[in-house]
């Protein structure tokens, strides 16, 4: 059997690990200061999920789910995001009964059936956040401004937002968009590429995200959603965005953003780095107010974003944390064993040849991993009960006995 790793995924090891750990823990920090709490959800949950909830016309549910059946013949689905689970979650357990608002961010594997390319996967992995239960531009803030902090965290400051809105279900808001889009998109349907002509009339905010050239060139004078949302919808938008400025947030207004999920309403954002291009956003979000009622729920109003990490990671360079490991070498493996057991029991991160080479070699290995100090278990030091140890900086070496070489470790590591 010729092994292989299946298209569009890949595994994560050495520094790459060390760049998504690095991203994560930077994360966690940010999240804990804005009292967010972690939730973990299952990596299936029942088509019928994001069906429902992202829509059955999107990309997403339409083509890119991966699809499976279980001996029961249910039909289940890797999730190609979070967002409905979340919602989900908080619906089934209740959650919203313990309290008026709740802030839940994750983190997690997502699965697409998308074409694979730099920075793109069908196993790729978020980092999210969902707000639940404030309606008020300060809950849309908050993530912008969580995600200001986090691309600062990771040392990628230059990064700008753009914004829109897409307004809500009340019928003098984007049903009646809709209805002008459409005349529109009809007067140029010629102009249009297959996939728009074929869903400007399921889905003609769609058509504005489009990355064909015509369909881009058509729509550039397409009535734009912010000056058509109602009254309710412009006064969000425009509160927010003086909260933007206010925060010295850099941000643009983008009329073609849309977000291709069914479930958002009023505001919705991506936020690029200027590192990644302006092709590949480094994640998005947007308000979903209307979505616990498509599960059948009472209304919460709720916000959030997901970001890509495998993307975020192929920019970062984690600062290198000083770490001291101790090398522990000698000629009688069980002496050998014991010290290294009681190093690292002590929290002191400590290596050794497991194939208890020549003392010469081993002397060459503690060199290659970097040792801070060596430990020499020799002939001689057997016989005295004691230990050498070897600075490698400044090749100064001490005898220490036996039973006190760990707290004496342990003091220099703490000074
Ligand atoms: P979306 O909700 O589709 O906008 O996804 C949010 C973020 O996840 C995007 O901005 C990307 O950074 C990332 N993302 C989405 N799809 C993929 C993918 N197939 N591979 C890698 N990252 C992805």
């Amino acid at each position: 059997m010729k092994l292989k790793i299946v298209k569009g995924t890949r595994d994560i090891y050495g520094d790459d690990v060390a760049r998504f750990q690095y991203i994560e823990e930077k994360a966690r920090k940010v999240f804990s200061l804005y009292g967010y709490q972690e939730i973990r959800t299952p990596i299936f949950e029942s088509t019928d999920l994001f069906a429902h909830g992202v829509g059955e016309g999107t990309d997403i549910v339409g083509k890119e789910m991966y699809l499976l059946e279980d001996r029961r013949g249910r039909s289940l689905a890797l999730r190609p995001e979070a967002t409905a689970q979340v919602v989900r979650s908080v619906i089934t357990n209740n959650l919203m009964q313990q309290s008026s608002h709740l802030r839940f961010f994750y983190f997690g594997p997502m699965f697409r059936y998308e074409q694979p390319q730099k920075g793109r996967f069908r196993q790729f992995y978020q980092i999210g956040a969902e707000y639940f239960g404030v309606p008020t531009p300060d809950a849309d803030l908050e993530l912008v401004l969580i995600l200001r902090q986090l691309f600062r965290e990771i040392q990628l400051s230059e990064i700008s937002f753009h914004l829109n809105t897409i307004g809500c279900q009340a019928p003098d808001c984007r049903p009646s968009y809709k209805n002008k889009l459409i005349a529109f998109l009809e007067t140029h349907a010629d102009a249009l590429c297959e996939n728009c002509t074929r869903r400007m009339h399921d889905n003609p905010l769609r058509v504005l995200d489009c990355k064909n050239d015509s369909c881009i060139a058509v729509t550039a004078d397409a009535p734009k959603i912010h000056d058509a949302v109602c009254n309710e919808c412009r006064d969000h938008f425009s509160e927010l965005c003086h909260m933007l400025d206010a925060h010295h947030v850099r941000y643009s207004l983008n009329p073609r953003l849309v977000r291709g999920l069914d479930y958002y309403s009023r505001t919705v954002f991506e936020v690029f780095s200027d590192n990644l291009g302006a092709q590949n956003a480094a994640g998005g979000g947007g308000r979903y107010d209307g979505l616990f009622e498509i599960y059948g729920a009472k209304v919460v109003p709720a916000i959030g974003f997901a970001l890509g990490l495998d993307r975020l990671a192929l920019l970062t360079a984690p600062e290198k944390k000083e770490v001291k490991p101790v090398f522990v070498v000698g000629t009688d493996r069980a002496s050998v064993c014991k010290l290294v057991a009681a190093c690292r029991e002590a929290d002191i991160i400590c290596h050794y040849d497991p194939f208890q080479s020549s003392m010469k070699s081993q002397f060459r290995q503690a060199n290659k991993t970097g040792a801070w100090k060596v430990l020499i278990l020799g002939e001689e030091e057997l016989k005295q009960d004691l230990v050498s140890v070897k600075d490698m900086q400044d090749s100064g070496q001490v005898s220490i006995s036996r039973a006190s070489v760990v707290e004496h470790l342990k003091k220099q590591l703490s000074v």
